[in-house]
């Protein structure tokens, strides 16, 4: 099976299975898991920021990051298709109280000042106070889309002035790194919080790192234990991340390259449904008649690729999928267009 599914099915490499199977581990409840703090410290140190949180997913750190910044009652603003408000099981507002306001977008690309124009920080007794905004990059909904730095760096002094905090939804964080070359630190100096995701195109089995002031971190250590994230001997889960940093993140231009060569052979297929030039990074979204059933005929020649509407369908490629599987899914997943035409 060649699955495009998503970049989370990545099975840990036989180096990485070696890194956790010899990693130094102790009780991280009691802070005393040697291998846990070396990824937290070297994650907080690429992104320019105090202290690091090592969370089971990537929900739970932006979960996190967005408590820390919004106090139950109050708002937070972000993207229509942003995965805090559409894939976290509206936990935002289920377990802390958060409400939600949302703005469109082409691509999910932030416009800072049509961001910005929706903040109230000071609502008053009758409305509510916008509290913070988060942005996510690499947008996944939106197709893989790298936010232009001018514009992050622009929603940092608009929502700065306000007194309004930033969460960064860094899932992708490395893809738009690499797919961009805007140093890690540039990105991080743009929030207040950050989670970033190990276990998508990294490659490690579990796991994100929320990343705040030591201060804010400190507070993440508590709210996580009182939600049943406090974990013990981690380190083998750390050191997969620590492995995955050393080796998996250059490699991420291969993902991208890929993901451009697919969208191109199936443009060549069929021009309505995908634009090349429109592939950032490392997930290609499809335009296309009947979703469901290209995933059923796809499946059924060996191809894994996820519906995410009636007509959309979307491919990401991965540390599991070489440029032989690409060109294999590519011809199977042109073939059914062709004939779909
Ligand atoms: C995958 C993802 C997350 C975290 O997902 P988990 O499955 O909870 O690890 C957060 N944000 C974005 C944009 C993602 O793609």
């Amino acid at each position: 099976m060649l699955d495009l599914r998503s970049d989370t099915v990545t099975r840990p490499t036989a180096a990485m299975r070696r890194a956790m199977a010899g990693a130094d581990v102790g009780d991280d409840v009691y802070g005393e898991d040697p291998t846990v703090a070396a990824l937290e410290r070297r994650v907080a140190d690429l992104l320019g920021h105090e202290a690091g949180l090592l969370t089971a997913t990537g929900s739970l750190a932006n979960q996190l990051g967005m408590r820390l910044l919004v106090d139950p009652g109050e708002e937070l603003l972000c993207d229509v298709r942003a995965h805090v408000v559409r894939a976290e099981l509206g936990a935002g507002a289920a377990l802390s109280g958060i409400t939600t306001r949302t703005w469109q977008s082409e691509d999910g690309r932030l416009d800072a000042e049509a961001a910005a124009a929706l903040m109230e920080p000071d609502a008053g007794p009758y409305l509510v106070s916008t509290a913070a905004v988060a942005v996510e990059n690499t947008h996944n909904f939106g197709g893989g889309t790298v936010q232009p730095l001018a514009q992050l760096q622009r929603l940092r002094a608009l929502t700065a002035d306000a007194g309004v905090a930033v969460h960064l939804d860094g899932a992708r964080l490395w893809n738009a790194h690499v797919a961009a070359g805007v140093p890690l630190a540039a990105y991080g100096a743009c929030a207040d919080t950050v989670s970033v995701c190990l276990s998508k195109g990294l490659g490690a089995p579990v796991g994100s790192v929320l990343v705040a002031s030591a201060e804010r971190v400190a507070q993440a250590r508590v709210l996580r234990k009182r939600l049943g994230g406090g974990m013990r001997q981690v380190g083998l889960l750390a050191a997969a991340g620590l492995h995955a940093l050393d080796h998996h993140v250059e490699r991420l231009a291969d993902d991208h390259a890929r993901a451009r060569r697919l969208a191109e052979r199936l443009a060549d297929a069929d021009p309505a449904v995908v634009d090349p030039s429109r592939v950032e990074t490392n997930i290609v979204v499809l335009a296309v008649d009947d979703a469901p059933g290209l995933a059923r005929d796809a499946a059924a020649q060996g191809v894994l690729v996820s519906v995410l509407g009636p007509r959309t369908a979307r491919l990401l490629t991965h540390l599991d999928v070489d440029d032989e599987g690409v060109d294999a899914a590519a011809e199977v997943l042109a073939k059914l267009l062709v004939t779909r035409r």
